[in-house]
């Protein structure tokens, strides 16, 4: 006969959704059993380290969330490295790989999302890795410290992170890009340019609009071509491509799904007890998933609050996410939509800006490189519907500090 255990509160997911949520539920005075369900062996962690210092750095530790101390504090009965394989929504039990049960009050599903791979060749190659856990990292470096050259496939964030990366661990490297500009579905052309412009200047080989990206063997060595590139050696190859969301247990479960799984602004999934936190929940007001560290956390604990407090306030925090590529802090609010049909580029000797602007001057977007100050603006602009004046915008000599 299955044990059951009696969870309390259940959290599936052991990341930075999970971990916020956690913390959240003790801070907000939550006494009973709070149970985490998590496949990977250590505390909660951040990712955004994994792609930049964790590959650079030799003495890097563990990202952790909170310190050891804070962390035993919480008062978790953890199962670990433990993955949940169904949830049964009608009796309320969350199932485990050991072939336990757990029983849940309330549950929050924060499983996010794994590496796509091209195909299962791909998955399957010894010189091909992924980056998504702090055990992928530790493997890709390792290759990286024994690689002459790298093939990063796909010209998203994180390859471009990882390629900035190489190059500054002083590997060759090729970005494979199907689009036809980097960053395609998330940044304006001119964005696009300006990262085209500095990987090219530290030396990455990048090549757009590429066609099929095939693997051209699949024994011990890595041989890859493109519609625009006979095939190349490579020592490795880094899959950039996206993301696969864990939605298979919300999926099986029956809980609505749309991208993600839907939930409202109390992170309420179709099913009144499950919740949902991180890149797995479709943001409540942008209906789109967003992979971002900012999401994550402020929405795992805006969720944690409402599964205490039914009446808390609803999670509607703006669009933000980053990357750091070189030197350089890019900061990225809102997400590009039809409604942005003026691009405005602000380029000065320390920074550039580049906004997109509806037709009654209101601002859709903004990227910035090294004007973290400019985006906690353009975050009040945003929130207030101010009308802005392109032309002082493009002006590097407008203040825009007196837009305060
Ligand atoms: C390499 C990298 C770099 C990044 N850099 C940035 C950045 O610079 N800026 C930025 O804004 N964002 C960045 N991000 C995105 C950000 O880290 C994610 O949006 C964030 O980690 C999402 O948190 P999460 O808790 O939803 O998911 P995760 O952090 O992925 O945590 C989910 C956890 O659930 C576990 N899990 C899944 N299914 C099960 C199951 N069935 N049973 C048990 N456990 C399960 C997973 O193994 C994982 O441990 C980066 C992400 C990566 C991978």
């Amino acid at each position: 006969m299955t044990q059951i255990i009696n969870g309390g509160i259940v959290i599936i997911g052991g990341g930075q959704a999970g971990g916020w949520a956690a913390k959240t539920l003790r801070d907000e005075g939550y006494q009973g059993t709070l149970s985490v369900i998590s496949d990977e062996a250590h505390d909660f962690y951040e990712r955004p380290p994994l792609s930049k210092a964790a590959l650079k750095q030799a003495d890097f530790s563990l990202s952790r969330l909170f310190s050891e101390e804070d962390t035993a504090a919480l008062n978790i009965t953890w199962y670990r490295p433990l993955r949940a394989t169904a949830i049964d929504s009608q009796h309320k039990q969350v199932l485990l790989s050991d072939g336990r049960a757990i029983s849940f009050d309330k549950l929050l599903i924060a499983t996010g999302g794994r590496a796509r791979y091209l195909s299962s060749d791909w998955q399957s190659h010894p010189r091909v890795f992924t980056l998504r856990s702090w055990d992928d990292a530790q493997r890709l470096r390792e290759a990286m410290l024994k690689a002459d050259n790298i093939a990063i496939i796909g010209g998203g964030w994180i390859g471009l992170e990882v390629a900035a990366s190489a190059r500054q661990m002083g590997l060759d490297v090729t970005v494979f890009e199907r689009q036809t500009r980097l960053c395609q579905r998330s940044v304006p052309a001119s964005v696009s340019d300006a990262l085209m412009q500095r990987h090219q200047q530290a030396g990455v080989n990048i090549i757009t609009d590429c066609g099929d990206i095939c693997l051209d063997e699949t024994t011990d060595s890595l041989s890859i071509s493109c519609d625009k590139q006979a095939s190349q050696c490579f020592d490795i190859a880094v899959m950039g491509i996206g993301v696969e969301l864990n939605l298979e247990l919300a999926s099986e479960a029956g809980l609505e799904l749309a991208h993600g799984i839907v939930i409202n602004g109390q992170g309420q999934t179709s099913h009144p007890d499950i919740y949902a936190a991180g890149d797995v929940a479709c943001h409540p007001t942008l209906s789109l998933c967003l992979q971002s560290w900012a999401y994550a956390q402020n929405q795992a604990i805006s969720t944690a609050k409402a599964m205490l407090n039914a009446h808390s306030e609803p999670f509607s925090d703006l669009a933000w996410l980053w990357s750091d590529q070189y030197q350089d802090n890019i900061q990225i609010l809102g997400i590009p939509t039809a409604e942005a049909t003026q691009h405005i580029q602000r380029i000065t000797p320390n920074s550039e800006i580049y906004f997109s602007l509806n037709q009654n001057n209101e601002l859709i977007q903004m990227v910035s490189f090294n004007d973290a100050r400019a985006i906690k603006l353009g975050k009040r602009w945003m929130q207030n519907n101010r009308k802005l004046s392109p032309t002082e915008l493009a002006d590097p000599n407008f203040s825009l500090m007196s837009l305060k």
